[in-house]
């Protein structure tokens, strides 16, 4: 793919972005991928405008066809399975097998959504009225994503907003546009021109995305500073707002729970995505007696990892997305070193080229150190010894973020009793960071507003009209 050539779709076709030069990073590599310009202001007004334009026959298109279309798109994406696959692993630095992984999860995503029915509920049919609460499209959708899952989250934003009758603009990191990109050509070869655009860029597009007059809604996922920037300039013409945040996820392990039967799932589910997971568990607190088994056993799992280039056979562990994170976990972790942390496995950064930093088991951590306190989207799980059961929970729910959490142990209703307790959009009960194309997910306190997936993902897209007909 020439990237240079073509790094932008405006109106159906491929155009190279007049903005700022920019290069996509092999972070295995660190090594440029591909070098382009991302998009001006006036090129983001022309996606608008053709957005714009295209909304007023796409919201007339039926359910049937817009269903028909989608799982075409699903189609496209399952044709070229093999190399979306591997531009995100280039781009992004995940292994190929979750890679293939996060291309299954886009053509799942886009078949659910594509057979959703947008309801309508009947609030009253008397003999005197009828009242019906319909929805409809908004209108020009923006979708802003981050480098993480790049191609599901693009697909997570659009497909919905495809469904009820919006169209779009979107906008993918500049770290990773490179999948996204490959995406929205494989759409615009099944939906009409203007539909679906796409511009690159960092802060200044993303702000004038935010501020833009003919943009009704942004889907955003990112972190809360952004966010909370985004919620600030979308105030101009009240556009609405769904925000997928930061989130710092604790897991509570109860007494009694089977280490070997847990260990495996608690270390999966920390470092999925080399730990650069919104929900992934970010925070373990663990029962005292348990406490020094579960650190052996995940310290253990941590040293049979693999790390290399996500290309090559057998690896089990990439790299870390870009060297500012990079800079973040090991800044982290040296500061839990010098507050007496112990370091059970990793620790430091690989002394190779590509963003290379070991699974990282800490203990002897607790809240008020900054690995605990601070989301470190990376590869370092800090372990925090408990005794009393309030006391985890309390610090549990001590963090300003409420993405997700849960609860380890033998006793079903045990468990239940403690995740109602926990502040957090969804607690996962023996099991962490698995989301679900039909069940709503979403943060409370600074970890978001608004939910996706399932039909109440689907209604975030649409504005409620009220049909009040005397009879
Ligand atoms: P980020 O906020 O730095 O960037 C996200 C996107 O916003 C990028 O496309 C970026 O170009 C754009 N952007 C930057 N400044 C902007 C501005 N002022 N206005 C509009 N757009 C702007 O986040 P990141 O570092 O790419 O991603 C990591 C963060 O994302 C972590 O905090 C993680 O928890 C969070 N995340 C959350 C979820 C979720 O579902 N809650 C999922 C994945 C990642």
């Amino acid at each position: 793919m020439d990237f240079s050539a073509c790094n932008l779709f405006i109106d159906g076709a491929k155009v190279a972005g007049l903005g700022d030069a920019f290069d996509v990073i092999n972070p295995a590599t660190e090594q440029p991928l591909a070098s382009g310009n991302t998009a001006s202001v006036e090129q983001l007004n022309q996606a608008v405008d053709a957005a714009r334009r295209a909304f007023q026959t796409w919201r007339q298109t039926t359910d049937a066809d817009r269903t028909t279309l989608l799982h075409k798109i699903a189609d496209a994406i399952e044709a070229n399975a093999d190399e979306l696959a591997r531009i995100v692993v280039q781009e992004q630095g995940k292994p190929l097998f979750l890679a293939q992984g996060e291309v299954g999860g886009a053509v799942a995503w886009t078949r659910y959504n594509a057979d959703l029915a947008i309801p309508v509920k009947v609030i009253e049919d008397s003999e005197h009225k009828r009242i019906e609460a319909q929805r409809k499209p908004l209108g020009v959708v923006a979708s802003i994503t981050p480098w993480n899952w790049p191609l599901m989250i693009a697909i997570w934003h659009i497909i919905p907003a495809l469904r009820s009758g919006n169209t779009v603009v979107c906008k993918p990191s500049g770290l990773t546009p490179l999948s996204t990109l490959r995406l929205i050509e494989l759409i615009n070869d099944v939906l009409p021109a203007g539909v679906v655009n796409m511009v690159t860029g960092e802060r200044e597009i993303g702000e004038a995305i935010s501020l833009h007059p003919g943009i009704d809604k942004v889907i955003f996922t990112g972190s809360t500073p952004t966010g909370q920037n985004i919620m600030a300039n979308a105030a101009s013409n009240l556009k609405r707002l769904t925000l997928e945040l930061g989130g710092n996820d604790a897991a509570i392990v109860l007494p009694g729970t089977d280490v070997d039967a847990v260990a495996e799932g608690i270390f999966q589910t920390s470092f999925l995505n080399m730990g650069q997971t919104c929900a992934a568990l970010k925070r373990l607190y663990v029962h005292e007696s348990l406490h020094d088994a579960l650190c052996e056993r995940l310290a253990s799992l941590a040293k049979e990892q693999v790390l290399d280039n996500g290309l090559n056979e057998g690896v089990t562990f990439g790299p870390v997305q870009n060297a500012r994170q990079l800079q973040v976990v090991s800044e982290l972790v040296e500061d839990a070193k010098a507050q007496g942390a112990r370091i059970l496995s990793g620790g430091e950064p690989l002394q190779r080229e590509g963003y290379f930093y070991p699974p990282t088991i800490v203990t002897e951590v607790s809240n008020g150190v900054r690995l605990v306190d601070e989301e470190q989207f990376g590869p370092a799980l800090p372990v925090i010894r408990y005794r009393d059961l309030d006391d985890a929970v309390q610090m549990a729910n001590d963090c300003s973020y409420g993405l997700g959490g849960s609860v380890w142990g033998p006793d079903p209703a045990a468990a239940e009793a403690v995740a109602r307790r926990l502040e957090c959009g969804t607690v996962w009960i023996n099991g962490h960071a698995e989301v679900l194309p039909h069940a709503p997910f979403g943060g409370c306190k600074l970890s978001g507003l608004g939910v996706e997936f399932g039909v109440e993902g689907l209604l975030e897209y649409t504005q409620l009209q009220i049909i009040n007909s005397n009879r």
